[in-house]
């Protein structure tokens, strides 16, 4: 029997920054992957402190910001890899009036910049309004490497995990002995016996993948009615859609000519679409994660509803249960699960 201090279901936001945690204090675990892609696989990885429709803020924000700073210089540690891209959220006015209520909101939220910019190549005939502070992950890089460094560890099971085989009065799972689980599965909760009836919706993501003929100036990420910002070269991001509606894992061609049309009508040049791309985010309607043990077997533990922010919940909630279960530290009362109890 293998002895372990974790069992980790998942391999998305939730699941990674917890097993930073478990890394970074010397705990031993497993984690589970079934090896599909993750809603946090295709994310944007975009960082942003301030909420673009009204241009406000929301909760936690500037700390959740300084919190995901201090854990991806910990996480550079080990993988000797920055993944943070210092490049900021501009977002494009509809009109005067906007650029107006943005001046007028900046007094209060200190994100907003009071400096405009407008950008060669794209429409923006009343400018742009910079949102300090933001930045974006390098997403491929963060999960592949860290993927790559919980193989090279033996932390890595790569194997759909079966609920059923799970032993609750010995704390088993097959030939691992456990003091925790903690289920980080997004959308594939509702597959979970135990967990299955916790309060997540899914709201369906797709992105486009584009070549655009003509390079958008200085890697900013650029907010119209969805946020475009380049992957390498030549190939840029664009997305992403909202659908509370849809739920086959299969591409919507509408979401796919929405996204288009949009581009047609913010990007003047010739594009190609190169890929499209789908998730599930995991949200909740109270917009807060949920975090909290089993009802009967204490110590199985979700860790879910990081809805449209996986990066910055992720990794604060990932602190707090850490600190939860190994220090006694309370669950923030708002992500505790008991709140639906
Ligand atoms: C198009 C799109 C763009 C987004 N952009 C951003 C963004 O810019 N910034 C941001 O912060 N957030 C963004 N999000 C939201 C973010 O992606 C989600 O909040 C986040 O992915 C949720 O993470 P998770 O770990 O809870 O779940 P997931 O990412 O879905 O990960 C769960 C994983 O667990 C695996 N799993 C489940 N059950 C099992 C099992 N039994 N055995 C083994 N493995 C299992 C699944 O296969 C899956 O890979 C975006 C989402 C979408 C869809």
């Amino acid at each position: 029997m293998k002895n372990v201090d974790y069992i980790i279901v998942g391999d998305g936001y939730a699941a990674m920054f917890f097993a930073h945690q478990l890394i970074n204090n010397n705990k031993s675990f497993y984690l589970f992957s079934e090896g599909k892609k993750s809603a946090s696989f295709v994310s944007a990885g975009i960082i942003n402190p301030a909420v673009l429709k009204r241009f406000t803020t929301f909760w936690l924000a500037q700390e959740q910001i300084d919190v995901l700073k201090k854990t991806l210089s910990e996480i550079e540690v080990y993988t000797h890899k920055n993944y943070w891209i210092e490049k900021p959220v501009l977002r494009v006015f509809h009109d005067e009036k906007e650029k107006e209520l943005w001046l007028k909101k900046s007094n209060e939220i200190s994100f907003l910049s009071k400096n405009f910019l407008k950008i060669n190549s794209v429409k923006n005939p009343f400018g742009c309004g910079q949102v300090d502070n933001s930045a974006r992950l390098n997403v491929r890089d963060f999960f592949t490497d860290l993927m790559n460094y919980l193989e090279k560890n033996s932390h890595l099971i790569k194997e759909k995990f079966e609920y059923k085989l799970i032993n609750t009065e010995n704390s088993t799972y097959k030939d691992i002995q456990f003091k925790n689980i903690i289920f980080a599965e997004g959308m594939v909760v509702k597959e979970n016996p135990y967990f299955s009836d916790i309060p997540v919706d899914s709201n369906k993501g797709h992105h486009l993948e584009v070549k655009l003929s003509e390079k958008i100036e200085d890697d900013f990420t650029i907010k119209k009615k969805h946020f475009i910002f380049p992957l390498n070269e030549d190939t840029y991001y664009y997305g992403g859609t909202y659908d509370r509606e849809q739920m086959h894992h299969k591409i919507d061609d509408s979401a796919v000519e929405k996204l288009t049309n949009a581009l047609a009508e913010f990007y003047p040049n010739d594009f190609e679409v190169v890929n499209v791309k789908f998730g599930f985010r995991p949200t909740v309607k109270d917009r807060r994660p949920i975090i909290g043990a089993h009802s009967e077997f204490k110590n199985l533990y979700v860790f879910n509803g990081l809805g449209a922010r996986g990066i910055l919940n992720g990794n604060y909630f990932a602190i707090n249960l850490y600190n939860h279960l190994e220090n006694g530290e309370k669950l923030h009362p708002e992500v505790d699960l008991k709140r639906f109890r």
